[in-house]
């Protein structure tokens, strides 16, 4: 055996013969390694796993740097080290160094957490090991594995294929090519040719478009080609940039610009006609700025979707786009398979249709225990030929396997097919000893499977799918075993009457070939004899049933999209609590409805039938169009292009394919309907919360600056501003760093509000800068300004008298001016945990971040003001205030609170008046 899997050696394997390989590799094609053998391979190989580069920690650290208000500060650090002021500079590169350690922590946490979800999606592939076929996670693969490959997959290693089947590869990832490249596996003779050439090889990372196959792995992890490349690209890291964030970051741009000009307008007036000196008038322009920008939001943003993303998981809702947590929260419109998202996908098949008779056949699940009545007298099946050859054709045209055991039923496979599994064995059939040469696999957009056997004086070809493409291949009928014309109008009279009654309903066929046919193809399925339908059961689920009328009441309307007769859709829509009285499309009137068309019924119809992946995409755009937010479920191959229409695309966990799954957004682990409804209840919530930090953020950030510019204009009437501002530049930097972590922070842990679900979606189109939060914006920060020029004012102005100034005194009014911004935040801050509710009927201590963040702020005041100032540490120039001072201080920091709250009752009131209106 070869076990040197050196690259030189790979780049030989698609030139080598199938059988040269499996020798070299030690591997064979029917039973692969044996599991022994590939547990010794694994640790001379290492795990088959890729590790990407990342963003290195100094790089991240240093990316925080590069921000408006940074420049700012670093500025300003500049001019006061020029100018000698040593404690000014010490102060503002703390601030400058804190706001980067705290970004920095809060966008680690973030990335982390994004990567552990996307883990949690775990690579797996099929495998034959010790002969026997097994799923087991990707990264185990060693080389000499054999691999086998089915539409959909992401190939896992690279592989030499030694299989292929109509097999055709989506390498975009590698070769750039969007149309799938061929495969097959014949060597190739050019010694110099092309990853994109080799089509006897595939390459991990790649897709299978289509087709099924197998291969054996010739290089893992690093060998592969990918691996080689992979150290040249960085993972694309989750950008964040989701509506929300776009617009905050426009919107601060605006302060920004807004903000300097306006401080050096400051700087020039404090200067001159203010009086002040040049450097105080500079640095009071600087904090200012500081005071006004509110550059921590992006990163608490960040922050409040990584957390919503996690609380997802734990609901069965894996995001792999952060903003779209956010999304999530606005979407109005959502999208939904029905089989095994809707339903439970556990199907029984309840009524055999053959031969002008209908059957019913009795039995729950895939338990294979259940009697054949004809109106009310059980008969044997098997004594019936056309029943029994109905059910054949279930049996033989069927990939699902039965693992039945004592008193264990199960089936592994389709869901359908296991039904069609279950109802031959219940009539005693049985697929034993019979060989089948070919296969035509079931593949959506054609609704149809076919198989042929190996007979004895011919061969056999079976068909199943839906009716309708059952009927169109067939000429003739079996009926009481003699073949007569086909009636279609009396099946098609069933197969409508079958699909009413809420069932799924399978059409069977088959034909006689010579036995020297030994392989299918589409053109071989013409004047079969139709044999029968079944009608299968799969009872929606429960959680799907509330999850749709909780979407009614939170104004998020539902829409059945599924490739099932339109009749059985229909029944089951009603059965859920989906609108049916608009009746249902199907794909055949998609296919004859411009877009147009489409844009004028996409608004009331709520039932797609019979749609196929390329139906999805125009359902999705139209409504787009109409300026819905859409949610799109999606399992296929060809629903790639749907879900990335869609604003959020929804891949299926367990029956999605690989490709699916990587062109989402979110990951349904469950397959659950529900689970998508918990997770726009979770994006409301955290868009809640990501409102209260905004406006708790912006109003506060308001009044500081309202105060600075305020005291300058104040000059020329009171000569208690000439003298100092209300508050230190110092002061108005220490508010602004503890504002941020320690009060605008933990309101991403406010719980969320009962009643999310309760209201419609929030409109997309609604800006920041709406009407709430502009006289929030005002109402704030007028309070916190008076209240603070108040309490300078009122203990500052004697200790100006004529030309003599009470210089310690003025320090005093200072640190009371101080403490009054400081519990204006608090006060504010306790009414802004919730947006409408009173702060009166609140727990006070509900959110222990909030208490915990609040005591945390008091403390450090504290210390700055009584405790440094004692030890002969005065940076922040304060001075020790009078206890009684106290309560005046509270007095006038405590109107915001009864102010923000008369505005919540006026704004609810203004909002009743809109909806009403
Ligand atoms: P859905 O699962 O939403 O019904 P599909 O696209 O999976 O949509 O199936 C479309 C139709 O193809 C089904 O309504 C059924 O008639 C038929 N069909 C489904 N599964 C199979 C299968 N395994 N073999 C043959 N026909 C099938
Ligand atoms: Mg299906």
């Amino acid at each position: 055996m070869n076990s040197n899997n050196s690259s030189s050696e790979n780049s030989t394997w698609y030139q080598l013969s199938a059988d040269e390989v499996l020798q070299r590799l030690g591997s064979d094609f029917d039973s692969g390694l044996t599991s022994s053998e590939a547990e010794r391979r694994l640790k001379e190989y290492g795990y088959n796993e890729l590790e990407f580069k990342k963003r290195s920690a100094l790089v991240r650290f240093l990316l925080q740097f590069r921000s408006a208000l940074i420049y700012v500060l670093l500025t300003a650090a500049l001019v006061t080290a020029i100018l000698g002021m040593w404690i000014d500079t010490f102060v503002i590169m703390l601030v400058v160094i804190v706001n980067a350690i705290i970004g920095f922590v809060q966008e680690g946490r973030a990335e982390a957490s994004m990567d552990s979800l996307t883990k949690m999606i775990v690579p797996e592939c099929t495998v034959l090991r010790d002969g026997k076929r097994s799923i087991m996670q990707a990264r185990e693969l060693v080389p000499g594995d054999m691999v086998i490959l089915e539409e959909g997959v992401r190939i896992p290693a690279d592989l030499r294929l030694l299989h292929a089947r109509n097999l055709s590869h989506d390498e975009a990832i590698l070769t750039g090519e969007s149309q799938p490249a061929e495969k097959n596996t014949d060597p190739i003779t050019n010694p110099q040719a092309s990853p994109g050439d080799q089509s006897c090889m595939a390459f991990s990372g790649t897709f299978v478009a289509r087709g099924a196959g197998q291969g054996v792995v010739i290089a893992t992890a690093t060998n592969t080609e990918i691996g080689k490349i992979a150290s040249l690209i960085t993972e694309s890291t989750q950008a964040a940039t989701a509506p929300l964030m776009r617009k905050i970051s426009e919107f601060t741009r605006v302060i920004v610009i807004s903000v300097l000009i306006l401080a050096a307008i400051n700087l020039i007036l404090g200067a001159t006609f203010g009086g002040y000196d040049f450097v105080y008038s500079f640095l009071a322009s600087v904090s200012l700025a500081v005071a006004a920008i509110p550059e921590g939001l992006p990163a608490i943003l960040t922050i409040a979707l990584a957390s919503g993303a996690r609380s997802m998981a734990n609901k069965n809702a894996l995001v792999r786009r952060l903003p779209s947590v956010e999304t999530l929260g606005s979407a109005t419109v959502i999208c939904t398979d029905k089989t095994g998202t809707l339903t439970k996908n556990e199907m029984t098949v309840v009524k055999v249709y053959t031969g002008g008779n209908e059957y019913t056949v009795t039995g729950t699940g895939y338990t294979p225990k259940g009697e054949y009545l004809q109106g009310d007298n059980t008969i044997n099946p098997l004594q019936n030929n056309d029943l029994t050859e109905t059910l054949r054709a279930g049996l033989l045209c069927n990939n699902a396997k039965a693992n039945h055991s004592e008193n264990d039923y199960q089936v592994v496979g389709d869901p359908t097919e296991g039904a069609l599994l279950v109802s031959a064995i219940k009539a005693g059939l049985s697929a034993d000893g019979i060989i089948r040469l070919d296969e035509i696999p079931f593949e959506s957009k054609d609704q149809y499977m076919a198989t042929l056997h190996k007979g004895n004086e011919t061969n056999i070809i079976y068909v199943k799918g839906s009716p309708e493409k059952v009927l169109s291949m067939c000429q003739t009928q079996l009926v009481n075993g003699a073949i007569e014309p086909l009636n279609i109008d009396n099946i098609t009279h069933s197969v409508d009457k079958l699909a009413e009654e809420a069932l799924r309903v399978l059409g069977l066929g088959y034909t006689q070939v010579p036995t020297d046919k030994k392989s299918l193809t589409a053109e071989d399925l013409q004047n079969l004899t139709f044999l029968g339908l079944q009608g299968m059961i799969d009872p929606p689920r429960e959680e799907a049933i509330e999850a749709v009328s909780k979407c009614k009441g939170a104004g998020i309307r539902v829409v059945m999209v599924t490739g099932d007769h339109a009749r059985t859709a229909k029944a089951i829509a009603h059965n859920i609590g989906i609108p049916t009285e608009n009746g249902a499309l199907t794909g055949e009137d998609l296919s004859h409805m411009s877009d147009d068309d489409l844009y004028d019924r996409v608004e009331k119809v709520s039932v797609y039938a019979r749609v196929t992946p390329e139906h999805k995409y125009r359902v999705a755009t139209q409504l787009q169009r109409r300026g819905e937010i859409v949610a799109m479920t999606g399992d296929g191959v060809n629903d790639a292009p749907a879900l990335k229409a869609a604003d959020i695309g929804i891949a299926m966990g367990i029956k999605g394919t690989d490709v699916s799954k990587d062109a989402s957004d979110m990951v349904l682990v469950d397959d659950n309907f529900a689970s998508i409804v918990a997770a726009v209840e979770e994006g409301r919530h955290v868009f809640g919360n990501i409102r209260k930090v905004i406006l708790y953020t912006l109003p506060t950030n308001g009044g500081q600056a309202l105060l600075v510019i305020g005291a300058v204009i104040l000059v020329p009437f009171l000569a208690l501003f000439a003298e100092r501002l209300p508050l230190e530049p110092i002061h108005i930097l220490w508010i602004n760093l503890y504002d941020a972590v320690a009060l605008a922070l933990p309101l991403l842990w406010e719980s969320r509000e009962p009643n999310l679900l309760e209201r419609p979606p929030r409109d997309p189109k609604e800006q920041i800068a709406n009407g709430l939060f502009l006289r929030r914006v005002g109402v704030v920060s007028l309070t916190m300004a008076a209240a603070a020029f108040l309490i300078f004012y009122y203990y500052g102005n004697s200790a100006v008298s004529g030309s003599s100034v009470d210089e310690s005194r003025l320090t005093q009014a200072q640190t009371a001016a101080f403490m009054t911004v400081m519990m204006v935040h608090i006060f504010y801050l306790l009414t802004a945990r919730s947006l409408s509710k009173s702060v009166f009927k609140m727990n006070p201590f509900s959110n222990k971040w909030i208490t915990v963040g609040i005591a945390v702020t008091v403390a450090l005041q504290m210390l700055i003001v009584y405790v440094l100032p004692s030890v002969g540490v005065d940076i922040f120039r304060t001075a020790s205030i009078p206890a009684h001072w106290w309560v005046l201080i509270v007095l006038c920091a405590l109107p915001v609170l009864f102010v923000v709250e008369i505005e919540k009752q006026i704004s609810k009131r203004l909002d009743r008046q809109h909806v009403q209106s």
